[in-house]
């Protein structure tokens, strides 16, 4: 089974509160924007005018974002407990 396979089977229980919140002021001044490329599960995307958009939906918890974004534009904490990502595959 494939990555791709295997994260499309995790479940998820979404907070209507997002775990982590994006300065989009700061995204806007961010020449190499790591997160697009980075983000295994495509978070992060960017708008036909060149904006960063995020949505938590499909984030595995895995604290990349937060890594990689050289302005400290990532605001980061795991999802209350019961909610987040369920991983079917360890
Ligand atoms: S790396 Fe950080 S500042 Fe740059 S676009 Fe991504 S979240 Fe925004
Ligand atoms: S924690 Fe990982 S999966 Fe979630 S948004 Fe950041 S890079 Fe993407």
């Amino acid at each position: 089974m494939s990555f791709d396979e295997k994260v499309k089977v995790n479940a998820y229980i979404l907070h209507s509160k997002p775990h982590i919140e994006v300065n989009s002021e700061k995204c806007r001044s961010c020449s190499t924007k790591p997160c697009v490329k980075l983000c295994p599960a495509g978070c992060y995307r960017l708008s036909p005018s060149g904006e960063v958009m995020f949505s938590h939906d499909a984030c595995l918890e895995c604290g990349t974002c937060r890594l990689v974004c050289p302005h400290r534009a990532v605001r980061w904490s795991y999802p209350e407990a019961g909610y987040g990502i369920w991983y079917r595959f360890g």
